[in-house]
């Protein structure tokens, strides 16, 4: 029987995509004093592109914003610590997040987020979304100092609640990091599919809504049974 569900946070339940894009379009709009030389279209565009579906830190992609589109009022350290201190205001989850976590909440199960980031970072995102209080466990990397896909912070989870991998489930969208790690802490895994990558290998099930996890959950459950 499932009885812990454990999420990662961009890209599974955090549009992070939809949410880069508000966020930018308003940094641009409140520090243009600062950019108005620039094209807001072209500034939005080339931070998303340097941004790298978040694979690269702020603080390169602003040093490369500064130069490229020579700004000159404001640092590049300045705009960083705008994006740090503003982007939990355009945290846009993913349709039906709140349905979903309260959906499992009265099917009794526990939910945790493991997540690869900075720790006041992502902690700030989390409540951005609103959806903290929901969660029994959650793991940054920075703050255990290991990351997926390494086992070691699955089954540091499972082990703050008392759970094992035979009661728990992940449910990620990044097919090494998640679907991989997790498969080799013997968890059972759920892909949030994503146009990033074409396929998770391993995966137990898929999905592209956030409410399909609660029949899926049942599934295994009857596997199990
Ligand atoms: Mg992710």
């Amino acid at each position: 029987m499932k009885k812990l569900v454990l999420f990662d946070l961009d890209g599974t339940l955090l549009d992070r995509d939809e949410s880069v894009k508000q966020f930018i379009a308003i940094q641009y709009d409140r520090l243009n004093n600062h950019l108005s030389h620039i094209p807001k279209i072209d500034y939005a565009a080339r931070f998303i592109e340097l941004d790298c579906h978040g694979h690269v830190w702020k603080d390169k992609v602003y040093q490369y914003l500064v130069t490229e589109f020579q700004i000159t009022s404001i640092t590049w350290q300045a705009l960083l610590n705008d994006y740090e201190t503003q982007f939990q205001f355009h945290c846009v989850p993913f349709i039906g997040l709140v349905e979903m976590l309260d959906t499992l909440k009265q099917q009794g199960y526990r939910l945790g987020m493991i997540t690869n980031g900075r720790g006041d970072f992502q902690a700030s995102a989390i409540s951005g979304l609103g959806i903290q209080d929901y969660f029994d466990v959650i793991l940054i990397s920075e703050i255990e100092q290991v990351r997926k896909p390494e086992a070691e912070i699955f089954d540091r989870a499972m082990t703050r609640l008392g759970c094992s991998a035979q009661d728990s489930v992940f449910v990620g969208d990044n097919p090494e990091a998640d679907i991989m790690g997790a498969k080799n802490a013997k968890l059972r895994t759920i892909w949030k599919r994503s146009q990033l990558w074409q396929t998770a290998e391993g995966a137990d099930a898929i999905i592209d809504r956030l409410m399909e996890i609660p029949s899926i959950l049942e599934n295994f459950n009857s596997i199990d049974r």
